[in-house]
């Protein structure tokens, strides 16, 4: 390197001896900047770190005034020091004051420096201040030279991590370390829960950075990739997701970022510039997370997440260490990842798990399925979360309004103490209803059901004194396991649940995949509209093995009992006619196998697609029962995919057009007299029961945590009293007043709780 004295890694092991003298924080920043700047023969050598308060604060300085330490306080939107702050990027001029964001501040006295090397002080992507060689001459720093000054800021980012300049900073200006934060994502699962972080991938805490023998560390790298890539062969080659099928195509990209060559070469030069193999890892993963953070191109991001996962095996094979212990949790856990399957979450200990935060995963991700099946609140999208959180750093994840409160500030504690506080009240008076029927004031009786789909859902019957399963989706257990259960898999599942359900009946649902529902070991198949396309009973009737073990194995499960039966998706009574010939062709094998057969067998249909409105008398003298999924119906009926945020809640479901339709149905089955169900959400809402009951439904099937809230809005209604309320508006349009406003007016001159 040109002019350094001793080189990069003479600087380290120095840094080192500082690092370990008995001395104040002050004192020993001051001898690392005298260092650097003597080892990279620079005149100037500065320390600015990030605030709490988003603004930089001059720490140290050999070379500018010694009186602006502490005292030049500077904006991150302001000079080149805070474009290196806010871009994570090094910046490396030899005209400093031709660059347009070039600012000085006349305290420090830079004006007469001309040359200019800034770069971020990282760690785990976040920055943490600016550290900057100046000298007087227009000099061309090499890039020898900037690599040897990020080196060495990794050393700084790791004293700045300790916490130890937390004494020298003014009260509020504390170093940007463990800011709060308050960060917005999308609700995964519905709750609220406090608690201390524990990260699903703990980062790695590197205790040696300065190598004593180069060699070595290049060895010991080169050692962790071969092993890191067999893995990856390994999971690729692995039988289940070796199909073909873009799913391959991503793993594909994944073994290719496992091999690739200028990612190898950083870490060998991060090496060569003096660090042990895992602190070279971690110093390009930091550069690359501080991309991923900036990068807007969702292919770019996606490949430079790759890269971090890689990493993270890395330097996992360097450590020795594996996953957290899974049965270890401390108690009040809220576990933080970037990504979760569905199986990762069911090994945590769910006595002590309270919370899930991801960097990923929508609504419809399997393991947000997972997550709300267990009833632990969930918040999803949440940028970088996984690189804020420290182990064991509270944390509050509201899964009402989707925001999460990193090392959140007292009074916002004592807010959600309160408030969890309120609902577990509520929860104990709810609890207290379990076992009173559901009839309203006026004597109807309602019978509530619950929506399941997992062995975890199955508490549920008992603990909120439901009347049976109303919707059993059985695609969950085929979108949570990693490769088509077998019949005997699915068999021993309708068993155990027919079995905990003990009299009360469980109605299956068919597989439901398609659309949304997408299992990820099914080869893919694109479709320009997959909500519109190849999904449910379409692809059931054009697959019969498939719909024929499912149907075999529920016929099985329920042997000597009743048994319900329902299919989704159905658009023309034809297609009920093919599936329920199927399901008497079944019937007829396993009479022929001497199986005993279920005693009862009900079939029935999803009422999903609008086109079934105009075929219900058609449709009803064929069927046992109805149920209404009214997501889909809602989806449909206003031509708004119910999985996009812009669209989803443009329309509302309780309205006229809606609830109209809603009607006719409970009419029609009335006057078939066949059961009628509603399954959607709709029904899991209080103003959407209470809208249902005055209509005419008296079955319904909910989410188990709304069984509380709607029964006890139930007691307290007068349905033909809600009807003459809302009837008017449905028969004739009426100006002035929704619908839902009708309701909420309806609702609040009767008491009843929303
Ligand atoms: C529905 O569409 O309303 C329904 C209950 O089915 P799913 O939400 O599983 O599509
Ligand atoms: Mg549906």
């Amino acid at each position: 390197m040109r002019g350094a004295l001793g080189g990069p890694r003479v600087l380290l092991r120095r840094l080192r001896e500082v690092m370990a003298e008995p001395v104040s924080a002050q004192d020993r920043l001051d001898k690392i900047v005298v260092l650097i700047a003597a080892n990279m023969v620079a005149e100037v050598c500065s320390v600015y770190v990030l605030r709490m308060d988003g603004t930089l604060e001059l720490y140290a300085t050999e070379g500018l005034n010694r009186e602006a330490v502490h005292q030049t306080v500077m904006r991150i939107d302001e000079g080149l020091v805070g474009l290196v702050a806010s871009q994570a990027n090094p910046i490396n001029l030899s005209d400093a004051q031709s660059h347009p964001a070039f600012a000085y501040r006349p305290e420090t006295g830079e004006e007469i420096y001309h040359s200019f090397l800034g770069v971020p002080i990282l760690r785990a992507g976040n920055t943490l201040g600016v550290l900057v060689v100046q000298n007087r001459a227009h000099r061309n720093y090499s890039e020898e030279e900037e690599e040897a000054l990020q080196t060495t800021a990794m050393v700084l980012a790791e004293m700045i991590a300790s916490g130890e300049l937390s004494a020298l900073a003014k009260p509020g200006a504390e170093p940007a370390v463990h800011p709060r934060r308050h960060l917005k994502g999308t609700v995964l699962s519905e709750g609220i829960a406090l608690g201390h972080a524990v990260l699903h991938e703990p980062r790695v805490a590197i205790k040696n950075f300065v190598a004593d023998d180069i060699p070595g560390e290049l060895k010991r790298l080169d050692d962790a990739i071969a092993a890191m890539r067999s893995d990856v062969d390994i999971m690729l080659d692995r039988g289940e997701i070796a199909d073909g099928g873009e799913h391959r195509e991503i793993l594909e990209t994944y073994r290719m970022f496992a091999h690739d060559r200028g990612w190898m070469q950083r870490m060998r030069e991060a090496i060569r510039t003096g660090l042990t193999a895992e602190a070279g890892v971690e110093r390009v993963q930091s550069d690359t997370r501080a991309r991923m953070l900036r990068a807007t191109d969702p292919y770019l991001r996606e490949r430079l997440h790759d890269l971090d996962d890689l990493a993270n095996r890395l330097m996992r094979q360097l450590m020795g260490v594996d996953h957290a212990p899974r049965d270890q949790l401390p108690d009040n856990a809220i576990l933080i990842a970037r990504m979760m399957g569905p199986a990762a979450l069911l090994d945590y200990d769910r006595k002590k798990l309270r919370g899930l935060v991801l960097e990923e995963g929508g609504a419809t991700s399997h393991v947000a399925i997972v997550a709300r099946a267990l009833g632990i609140p969930a918040v999803g999208e949440v940028e970088n979360i996984a690189g804020l959180v420290d182990s064991g750093d509270p944390i509050i994840v509201d899964g009402v309004s989707g925001e999460v409160y990193l090392r959140p500030p007292p009074d916002i504690e004592s807010a959600y103490i309160e408030r969890v506080r309120l609902r577990a009240r509520r929860q104990a008076q709810f609890q207290e209803l379990r076992d009173k029927p559901c009839v309203t004031r006026d004597g109807h009786e309602i019978q509530l059901h619950i929506n399941a789909g997992l062995l975890v859902d199955l508490p549920h019957i008992e603990e909120t004194g439901a009347a049976g399963i109303g919707l059993f989706r059985t695609e969950l257990q085929f979108m949570v396991a990693t490769s088509f259960p077998r019949i005997g898999e699915q068999l021993a599942l309708y068993r155990s649940v027919l079995e905990t359900a003990g009299p009360k009946p469980v109605t299956f649902r068919t597989l439901d995949i398609g659309g949304d529902k997408v299992l990820p070991y099914m080869s893919a198949f694109e479709e320009e509209n997959p909500a519109l396309g190849w999904r449910a009973i379409r692809l059931g009737l054009d697959r019969p093995g498939l719909m024929r073990s499912q149907i075999r194995a529920l016929l099985r499960a329920a042997s000597g009992r009743s048994l319900r039966i329902m299919f989704p998706m159905v658009a023309v009574v034809e297609e009920f006619d093919q599936a329920k010939l199927m399901v008497e062709h079944e019937l007829t094998y396993l009479r022929r196998h001497g199986h005993t057969l279920p005693e009862r067998v009900e079939v029935g249909v999803m009422v999903e697609v609008p086109s079934l409105l105009f075929q219900l008398d058609d449709l009803l003298p064929r069927v046992d029962f109805l149920s209404v999924g009214s997501n889909d119906l809602c989806q449909f009926l206003f031509a708004a995919d119910r999985g996009n945020t812009r669209v989803a809640e443009r329309f509302d479901p309780i309205s006229a057009p809606v609830v109209r339709a809603l009607r006719l149905i409970a009419r029609k089955g009335r006057e078939h007299r066949k059961q009628v169900t509603l399954c959607g959400e709709l029904a899991s809402k209080p103003i959407g029961a209470l809208a249902l009951v005055a209509i005419g439904y008296r079955s319904l099937s909910l989410t188990p945590s709304a069984v509380g809230p709607v029964k006890s809005m139930l007691l307290d209604l007068d349905a033909e009293k809600a009807l003459a309320a809302i009837g008017p508006l449905l028969d004739h349009s009426e100006t002035g007043m929704t619908l839902r406003q009708r309701i909420e007016a309806f609702a609040a001159s009767e008491n009843l709780q929303l």
